[in-house]
């Protein structure tokens, strides 16, 4: 094999295409894929070395695998990290970075607005190990402050938040984290690496799941933790192996490819995303758009302080109900119905009856998410299209 490629001069779009990749003797133009369980060692000596970490090389691919490993380099890259894992789905990324790091006794401090099997796993099955957890309004500096504990250990969050598309001030968070001897830990699927570099702004830990953009083209299931080598060394490393929550080097080839167009299609979808928020602002069945690159949202100071684009996906409240939602979204035909998002491919989804049904009520009402409230993933094609497609879909809703 030939030494990685990759440097730390060049700009992200170059290193999306050449970071981590780790040629064989065979010279082969792309990543190779390594679909191999086990590795061979060449005597019995090399075998103990390794298994002793006292030479370099391969184990067993629930630990490391060379496929996984080049997705794995071209993230830390991308993200401006040391060392990641890269995990067989979001939530394995986020069950794994919060559960490695807490014991019972511990304390957790997430905003409430969160992706509904994250709040599962801070709000559910965490306390069930014995880890408290305080839920706060993650716009709220204040209540962040108030909420800390001595024994509070990790803050968790995700900004943009699904569906809401609220903020939370990143640097201050991570501020106060660090003030408390806390960890932050950011879900920064929303944002995408492209828009937003939550370590940069203080976060320790950053989680993703690759299923959304990274793919960006809705083929495999994916994630990935990214931290300090430090953090992954003493947290994540035995945890990691020990739980198994892999990632398929097949998914990692895939996922490679989608890092290569990732700029690209980021680029595109946040231009397209930015027309149909200043379209839907103006029209006359559409109460309310809640989109952070736009000028009407309550925290656009905050958007364009720590983010370089408002995200790829818009979300607006109809000026109506349930059943103008649904009418809107059976009318569509282009757009799909799906409860997936950062895809080529735009999707449409109403959180009330999908995404956010197991909230109770009351839960649904403090979260802003109304039977009114549409969420829309913008894709790649021509937003022309797209503008008409919504048009229509609300002239008939709304007939
Ligand atoms: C989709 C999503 C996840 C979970 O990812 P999976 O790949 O579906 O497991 C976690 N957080 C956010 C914000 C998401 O959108």
């Amino acid at each position: 094999m030939s030494e990685k490629q990759g440097q730390s001069s060049w700009q992200p779009e170059t290193n999306l295409v050449h970071g981590g990749t780790w040629r064989s003797s065979l010279g082969e133009t792309s990543e190779a894929l390594f679909l191999t369980q086990g590795f061979v060692y060449d005597s019995a000596e090399s075998a103990e070395a390794r298994f002793k970490s006292e030479e370099e090389g391969f184990i067993y691919s629930r630990y490391g695998n060379p496929t996984v490993q080049m997705f794995e380099q071209r993230m830390c890259m991308l993200e401006g990290a040391e060392d990641a894992r890269a995990t067989a789905s979001g939530m394995a990324a986020v069950s794994s970075a919060i559960g490695c790091q807490l014991q019972q006794g511990d304390h957790i401090l997430s905003a409430k607005a969160l992706f509904g099997s994250c709040r599962f796993i801070v709000e559910k099955l965490m306390p069930s190990y014995g880890v408290e957890c305080t839920l706060v309004d993650g716009k709220d500096l204040a209540a962040w402050k108030a909420a800390i504990r001595p024994n509070t250990k990790v803050f968790f969050l995700e900004t943009p938040t699904n569906p809401t598309m609220e903020l939370c001030d990143l640097e201050a968070i991570a501020d106060l984290a660090h003030e408390s001897g806390a960890r932050l830990v950011v879900d920064n699927v929303f944002a995408t690496p492209m828009l937003q570099r939550p370590l940069e702004l203080g976060a320790d830990v950053v989680v993703y799941s690759a299923t959304k953009h990274i793919d960006g083209q809705g083929r495999c299931l994916g994630g990935i933790v990214l931290s300090s080598k430090e953090w992954i060394d003493e947290n994540l490393h035995d945890y990691f192996r020990h739980t198994g929550p892999s990632l398929s080097p097949f998914n990692a080839w895939v996922l490679l490819k989608g890092l290569e167009t990732l700029p690209l299609r980021i680029r595109q979808q946040t231009e397209t995303a930015t027309r149909i928020a200043n379209f839907l602002s103006e029209h006359k069945s559409v109460r309310r758009v809640i989109y952070p690159g736009h000028p009407s949202h309550p925290q656009y100071e905050l958007a364009t302080r720590q983010m370089k684009g408002g995200s790829t996906l818009v979300s607006f409240e109809l000026d109506g109900g349930k059943s103008e939602a649904f009418a809107f979204e059976n009318a569509l035909g282009i757009i799909g119905i799906s409860n997936n998002l950062g895809d080529a491919k735009s999707l449409v989804t109403h959180p009330a009856t999908t995404t956010h049904k197991n909230l109770s009520q009351k839960d649904r009402d403090e979260l802003g998410i109304s039977a009114g409230l549409i969420r829309l993933s913008l894709g790649l094609e021509n937003s022309d299209d797209l503008m008409i497609d919504i048009d229509q879909s609300l002239a008939k809703a709304f007939a």
